[in-house]
């Protein structure tokens, strides 16, 4: 497996496998690996010729300076995973190599960015789509594969894609849960042990939804879901939002060929946990 810091090693390893015509499929990640993310590359491997990873903790992505200081990072044991999965080339840029001046350009995607996320986290989706965009431009992928536990950066990247002609087809792929439903994610370990249990809550808010959506209006599904957060004191609600999973309108009435997704986001101790569920009428 090939390691790549800096921006020129990584145009000559590039070069190499265009060179040789390989189908290259590309997988982002701020590190601190998890199954979650080895889902996206064991799809990866599958579909393509050569897997790339790239490891960032990506700065100007970040609201909240505790978030940045406090995201975990683990590049022995992630190293040590891509190897075991077959990963071929690890991009591992310094804030320095990626941002040598300060990034000033600004993202906007219109109303998309404005809802869930962008509500509690303004600015997140510039970050994201300028460093997106950046990986795209020096790894020239084939294939880059997301996760739709950030529904809404996937649909972000999606909208890039296609506005802005990025040769590049962007795949979605599934939630990846642990046993009791949690959604994995990089920041589980910062989960107090005393929060753990009721971090399992989230999953089952989105499931109590789930099975009343048909039966209930979007008034009385969330009455019924601040009812179910009240007595998990340390569960702060951001949102839970019922939206059409395509554009992340909010939808007033739910209709046959609809495909829903319920989005929630909640603060557990110092934590930030974002999950949802997919739901095609
Ligand atoms: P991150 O390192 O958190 O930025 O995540 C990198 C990629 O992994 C993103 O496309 C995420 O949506 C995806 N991902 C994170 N957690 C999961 C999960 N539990 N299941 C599937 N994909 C995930």
């Amino acid at each position: 497996m090939q390691i790549c810091k800096t921006l020129t090693e990584l145009k000559q390893a590039i070069d190499v496998l265009k060179n040789n015509r390989k189908k290259i499929g590309f997988v982002p990640t701020m590190g601190a690996l998890h199954q979650g993310h080895l889902s996206l590359y064991h799809r990866c491997k599958q579909e393509c010729d050569v897997t790339v990873a790239s490891i960032f903790v990506n700065p100007i992505q970040f609201t909240n300076a505790e978030d940045l200081t406090q995201y975990p990072r683990n590049e022995t044991q992630d190293l040590q995973m891509l190897e075991a999965i077959g990963c071929n080339l690890v991009f591992m840029p310094s804030v320095v190599e990626m941002y040598p001046t300060p990034a000033d350009i600004k993202i906007y995607f219109g109303t998309i960015e404005e809802k869930l996320e962008g509500k509690f986290r303004p600015g997140h989706f510039s970050g994201v789509g300028i460093v997106v965009s950046k990986l795209f431009h020096l790894i020239a992928p084939d294939v880059a594969y997301f996760g739709q536990k950030d529904l809404q950066q996937y649909l972000i990247i999606k909208m890039m894609v296609e506005q802005l002609s990025f040769a590049v087809k962007v795949v979605c792929c599934d939630i990846q849960r642990e046993p009791d439903g949690l959604a994995m994610s990089s920041r589980n370990v910062r989960i107090a042990q005393q929060h753990r249990d009721d971090a399992t809550s989230i999953y089952k808010s989105l499931l109590l939804a789930q099975s009343i959506l048909l039966s209930h209006s979007i008034h009385e599904i969330k009455k019924s879901i601040e009812q179910f957060y009240y007595p998990h004191s340390a569960l702060k609600l951001e949102y839970f939002e019922i939206v059409d999973a395509d554009t992340l309108e909010d939808i007033s009435n739910i209709g046959i060929n609809q495909s829903v997704a319920i989005c929630v986001a909640c603060q557990l101790g110092n934590v930030r946990l974002i999950d949802n569920l997919v739901v095609n009428i």
